[in-house]
């Protein structure tokens, strides 16, 4: 476009009216939206992209990191965890409300429709990723999770009360008389100025994502979601509300030049894990931790670097498992980009390296600061989810504080006084000043400037002098903030976003320089103060935007523990007011008012997506999707003669599930097209929490099992399964299977009805590797009140099997079953195996021996070459800890060279 956009007169707003207005519609957002609706407020939720693919959820969530799930977990416990996880420095009050309320949650989504992983009784398959606590509960199709909220807004009682704006974008919350009152923004299509008015404001924009550069260079490659700019950290601060622990860094670990988590919590389960470049696990932190990151930076630098996660040791069934979460509930383009370098997790492990900086209370602490109910210090102000300090919420944690301040917002009514024109005015100007000068430096160079200075002085090892340095440069590039040009109203969402970084970076490094000490690991670390000073540091430290104007600074005793947590005593006392920190003076060789080297701007063209030519069935039928269409509206594409038309009908009801939807989707099994089949099957997975087992249902799943597609029957066994509605007789037949799949899926069925008579024959017949695991893993998994004979048989038969795998997994579920002779002196005999899996899974079996039996032999396996057979007899040993023997095998492997085995010996002591 050539001609700018003109800039429209303040005057010209479009003024909106609500209760409460949600900023933001992410994973807080939408759920502080539902919540505030369902408790009667006029919702307004305002959103810079689309709230349907929107954050950080719209891909990749492969599990909840911190389910606290009853019967697993305990919330005192977890509590305790993240007090620990974050060196003491924490308002329990705040965490204890995740741990306490997070299985509900869990429990809501699911009726929502959300999938979680379940053992085969329809347990939460809930997995230890750390040496303590249980808390990571997988979502192997989480990737449907912001399509299900979705339909959740756009159900009829919620969209009575819910609005919706996409592609607005709030810049600056209005405050008057010392409370929130509405925001100010614009259209990111169309440019107009839109202002609300509002009874409260919940402000829900995510992480500051962009403020680091990563290591390739891309503004946009971050390991957050790029639209999270920091926007909801600098409307906050220049509304007045109070930030805390800004100086506590987001890093965290991720796949070299690619721009993606390694995924360590989706890849431990499944027996992967961190090691240096000879293979040695390194990491002695418990939890995820700024002292874990500093552990993993100080290898990546060491000569013992690079970091790998290993996967190549793992089988081909968890290899294949694994690829299928990564590479498509994770990210699609992450087997594109293995497959690129010639790469496959059976040869090469995954290089990892460390991400840039950024703020984010989810991951790590720096947010604003709010109390148990999502309030900032500015009455009817909230922050919820990455943006508020409530360390390592991550998801739930984010729907919780959505959930609590949609509640508590819900009290008000919509500001009825005049609107303040100042910040209005001011506002305007943020937004539309690079309108003004549209031959001025464009975004991505100054963005880019901004933030190369932020990689060189603010990320961490941090030190007075560079913080210093990094305060000056922010100072200068107001002005280049304030020339930026500007001619679309999606660039003047940039620029806006420039402005906001900006203020996230000078946050940083002031809080940064003000305190003097090091702590957080890799989070905090100062050079030139390094060590924990508790004496002068067992604070909160706040930030807020004084009445003048200036950035001032409070060190806030860490409140009382609910939970008490040893080798933290929070003693209280009062804050010390600190007020603003300013650079130090550093020593230079020249002027440092000459500008850095201009860095020529790297961004990529954007790449022409390829437009296909729509069908107008195909419209037709989209444009259904907004008006929850009846089962009988999309019969008839689902029996239309195109398969694409038929595969977007699947998806329409999908996304709207009217009643008939599970009988409707289980007949699509039955489609001529395979495709359609899959995306029928896909279906079905993603609603299988949502659906009730009703006898058509039933019949048509039935029927699927005799469909010649296999994606058809092994999706029909795990319905059927989930439902519980079939019985032994029925998933026996399916043992006989052609597809490995489809059998495996059969004794998953079958575990779930405690066929233990069934599995145990199987496993004399069964030919495949793959389901000999899945059936020795399964027999473990069956009820109590199974017979111990007939599993002992089956395993004792399995410890014979010729294949090394199968083996191994019968061992170690013989430590779930009991192992007394003769199969313990078999275990003991297998700890010399060739094969290491054999060696770990023994190992595992004599946890539940006779010590008699089991310490000589366990003892003897610390010795053993392999690193995973050491650890395993660590754990093996710790159930037998009450022997003299035991402890001081235990000792001896407290210097051990792998982390783990060290760790883990440590504990048992
Ligand atoms: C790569 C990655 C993987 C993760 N994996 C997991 C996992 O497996 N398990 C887990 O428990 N947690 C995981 N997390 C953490 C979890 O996703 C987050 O903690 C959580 O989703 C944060 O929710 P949120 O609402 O704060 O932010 P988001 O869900 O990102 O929502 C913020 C929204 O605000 C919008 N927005 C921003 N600025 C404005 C503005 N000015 N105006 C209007 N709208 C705006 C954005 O477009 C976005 O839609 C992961 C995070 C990342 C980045």
């Amino acid at each position: 476009m050539d001609t700018p956009l003109e800039i429209p007169a303040l005057t010209d707003a479009e003024e909106l009216t609500c209760d409460v207005l949600v900023i933001g519609g992410g994973t807080a957002g939408t759920m502080a939206a539902l919540t505030a609706a369902e408790h009667g407020a006029d919702v307004l939720l305002l959103e810079k992209a689309h709230v349907r693919h929107s954050g950080a959820l719209a891909m990749g969530m492969d599990g909840v990191n911190n389910a606290v799930i009853p019967g697993r977990a305990e919330p005192d416990d977890y509590v305790a965890e993240i007090t620990r996880a974050n060196d003491g420095i924490v308002d329990q009050s705040t965490v204890r409300q995740t741990a306490v309320r997070g299985f509900d949650m869990v429990r809501r989504l699911e009726s929502y429709g959300v999938k979680f992983e379940k053992d085969e009784h329809g347990a939460y398959a809930v997995r230890q990723v750390h040496r303590s606590g249980s808390y990571v509960l997988p979502m192997p199709e989480g990737k449907d999770v912001k399509k299900v909220l979705y339909r959740q807004l756009r159900r009829r009682e919620m969209r009575e009360r819910i609005r919706i704006e996409n592609r607005v974008m709030p810049v600056r919350v209005l405050t008057a008389g010392g409370r929130a009152v509405g925001a100010a923004g614009f259209h990111t299509r169309t440019g107009a100025f839109v202002v609300v008015r509002a009874g409260a404001v919940i402000l829900a924009t995510g992480a500051a994502g962009r403020l680091g550069l990563p290591a390739s260079g891309y503004l946009y490659g971050t390991y957050e979601n790029p639209t999270n700019a920091g926007d909801g950290y600098a409307m906050a601060y220049h509304a007045g509300a109070e930030l805390t622990g800004i100086e506590c860094f987001q890093i965290n670990p991720l796949i070299k030049d690619y721009n993606g988590p390694a995924c360590a919590y989706v890849a431990n389960p499944f027996g992967g894990y961190q090691v240096n470049r000879h293979g040695e696990r390194f990491v002695d932190s418990d939890y995820w931790s700024g002292q874990m990151m500093a552990e993993f930076a100080a290898e990546v630098a060491s000569d013992r670097g690079p970091v790998y996660l290993k996967l190549s040791h793992l089988p081909e069934e968890s290899l294949t498992a694994l690829e299928s979460i990564l590479h498509s509930t994770e990210r699609p383009t992450r087997g594109t980009f293995h497959a690129g370098r010639g790469h496959d997790y059976r040869t090469h492990d995954v290089e990892m390296h460390i991400s840039e900086i950024g703020l984010c209370g989810g991951h790590s602490a720096s947010g604003v600061r709010v109390d148990a109910h999502a309030r900032t210090t500015v009455p009817r102000l909230y922050a919820a989810g990455d943006l508020a300090c409530v360390p390592h919420n991550y998801m739930i944690g984010a729907f919780v504080f959505g959930d609590l301040a949609g509640a508590d917002a819900a009290q008000y009514t919509p500001y009825e006084g005049e609107l303040p024109s100042a910040q209005l005015r001011e506002a305007h100007e943020l937004i539309y000043r690079p309108l003004r000068n549209p031959d001025g430096p464009p975004q991505p160079q100054v963005e880019y400037k901004l933030r190369r200075f932020v990689n060189d002085y603010v990320a961490p090892p941090k030190s007075g002098a560079r913080l210093s340095l990094a305060l000056e440069a922010f100072e200068r590039m107001r002005a280049d903030v304030a020339a930026m040009g500007a001619r679309t109203p999606h660039e003047l969402m940039r620029c806006a976003e420039v402005s906001f970084i900006r203020d996230c970076a000078e946050m940083a490094a002031r809080a940064s320089l003000a305190r003097t000490e090091s702590r957080w690991g890799l989070y905090h670390e100062r050079l030139d103060h390094p060590g924990r000073d508790d004496a002068s540091w067992f604070h909160h430290l706040d930030l807020r935007k004084s009445p003048s104007g200036a950035m001032e600074f409070t060190a806030r005793p860490v409140a009382p523990y609910l939970v008490p947590v040893d080798g933290f005593a929070p003693t209280g006392g009062p804050s010390r007011h600190l007020g603003e920190v300013h650079p130090e003076d550093v020593a230079t060789a020249g002027s440092r008012e000459v500008a850095p080297l201009l860095e020529s701007a790297t961004v990529p063209p954007p790449v022409a997506e390829a437009e296909a030519p729509a069908s107008p069935r195909l419209l037709e039928l989209l444009a259904l999707t907004e008006e929850e269409p009846e089962l009988a509206v999309l019969t008839p594409y689902l029996n239309d003669p195109e398969p694409a038309v038929r595969r977007t009908a699947v998806a329409v009801l999908t996304e709207t599930a009217p009643p008939g939807t599970g009988p409707a989707l289980a007949a699509t099994l039955a489609d001529d097209d395979a495709s359609v089949r899959a995306a029928a099957a896909a279906s079905l997975r993603e609603l299988a929490e949502t659906l009730t087992p009703d006898p058509v249902l039933r019949d048509r799943l039935v029927a699927a099992l005799s469909e010649a597609d296999p994606v058809a029957r092994a999706v029909a066994l795990d319905l059927l399964r989930g439902l519980r509605a079939g019985d032994a007789d029925l998933f026996a037949a399916s043992l006989t299977d052609a597809d490995i799949a489809v059998r495996i899926a059969a004794v998953r069925a079958l575990v779930s009805v405690d066929a233990a008579e069934e599995l145990a024959r199987a496993a004399r017949t069964e030919p495949s590797r793959e389901v000999r695991v899945a059936i020795a893993k399964g027999l473990a998994g069956t009820g109590p009140g199974t017979d111990p004979e007939v599993l002992r048989a089956a395993l004792a038969h399995l410890i014979a099997d010729p294949d090394a795998l199968v083996r191994g997994a019968a061992y170690e579920a013989l430590g779930a079953t009991g192992c007394p002779a003769p199969l313990a002196g078999r275990a003991a005999a297998a700890l010399t195996d060739s094969a290491w899996q054999v060696r770990a899974g023994a190992a595992t079996a004599l946890s539940a021996a006779d010590p008699a039996v089991a310490v000589p032999a366990l003892a003897r396996a610390l010795a053993d070459p392999n690193a995973d057979v050491r650890k395993a007899a660590v754990l093996a040993l710790t159930r037998h800890r009450a022997g003299e023997d035991v402890r001081e095998a235990l000792t001896r492997a407290t210097a051990d060279s792998d982390a783990d085995v060290r760790a883990y010996a440590t504990r048992a002591l």
